[in-house]
């Protein structure tokens, strides 16, 4: 599953809280060459050379990108993306047999990433880590769903009629007007606002409007407090309880609101699952 701006929230503050002054020993790559390929790991491998001796200093995350800050001008910048297990281990017992970075710290601590899904495991200097292309995609002026205060409901709304797209592109992928959601969180959020997702920002009301957006909300916090999705697991190993609203959890079941059985559709690259019923593409037109 991807992991989304929730999940990324939940495993930058558990870094903060336990990776905090650790100092890199070590480290080893395993499998790295097909993320090499599409530019998800470093093209040279030296470069995780620059890690060790490193400490972390701060821990900072936005949209789905994870900035781990050392000394000595070093950064270790992770983007889970479409897939990862980040996890945390006290000492060799609980290692897992795969990983694509695993790094040792000088206390006997380790810390692994293996990418299950495509996502970044980039090593960069302070000058680099600008360049990085999540760092711009994400660190950028596109405003976060959550943990912001200027992302009001006018800023959002006046976003999404200015590009006038599908609710899908306005919410998942690269001309979002939010960052740090993909596939999970749509299909959640715009079941709970009761909108199909072929709709076109430039028909919603702004009622509407005012359910995506507290749908979004409702949604990404509901998913933060229950320690993230529960096919998900945490720094430390622990599964999120977080049952979607909506998604391929739903499949041959019926609308937990109006009975309805709940569809499927392809959609934006991805499928969809959706209340024919709640979700009607017909609503606005009869408003
Ligand atoms: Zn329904």
């Amino acid at each position: 599953m991807s992991v989304e701006l929730p999940e990324t929230l939940i495993l930058a503050e558990q870094m903060t809280q336990t990776l905090l002054d650790k100092k890199v020993k070590s480290y080893e790559i395993r499998d790295s060459e097909k993320l090499q390929r599409v530019g998800f790991m470093n093209t040279d491998l030296k470069d995780y050379d620059r890690l060790v001796g490193c400490k972390i200093k701060s821990i900072t995350h936005r949209g789905n990108v994870i900035w781990i800050k050392m000394n000595k001008k070093m950064n270790l910048v992770l983007c889970p993306d479409y897939g990862a297990r980040i996890l945390y281990h006290k000492n060799e017992e609980s290692l897992p047999k795969k990983h694509h970075l695993k790094i040792e710290f000088s206390d006997g601590t380790y810390f692994t990433i293996r990418q299950t899904g495509m996502g970044g495991i980039h090593s960069a200097t302070d000058t680099e880590v600008k360049d990085l292309y999540v760092i711009k995609r994400d660190f950028s002026d596109t405003p976060s769903p959550i943990g912001e205060h200027d992302f009001t409901f006018e800023r959002f709304s006046k976003l999404l009629d200015v590009k006038g797209q599908n609710i899908k592109a306005a919410i998942v992928g690269k001309a979002a007007v939010v960052v740090g959601l993909s596939n999970a969180a749509f299909q959640e959020i715009i079941y709970k606002a009761r909108i199909h997702p072929k709709r076109n920002t430039a028909t919603l009301s702004d009622d509407e409007k005012h359910d995506v957006f507290d749908a979004m909300k409702h949604i990404l916090n509901a998913r933060i407090c229950s320690g993230g999705k529960n096919i998900w697991v945490d720094l430390y190993g622990d599964p999120g309880r977080h049952t979607p609203v909506m998604g391929p959890n739903m499949k041959d079941k019926n609308c937990p609101q109006c009975r309805a059985a709940i569809e499927k559709i392809a959609h934006g690259g991805g499928q969809v699952y959706f209340c024919p019923h709640c979700q009607r593409i017909s609503n606005y037109h009869t408003k």
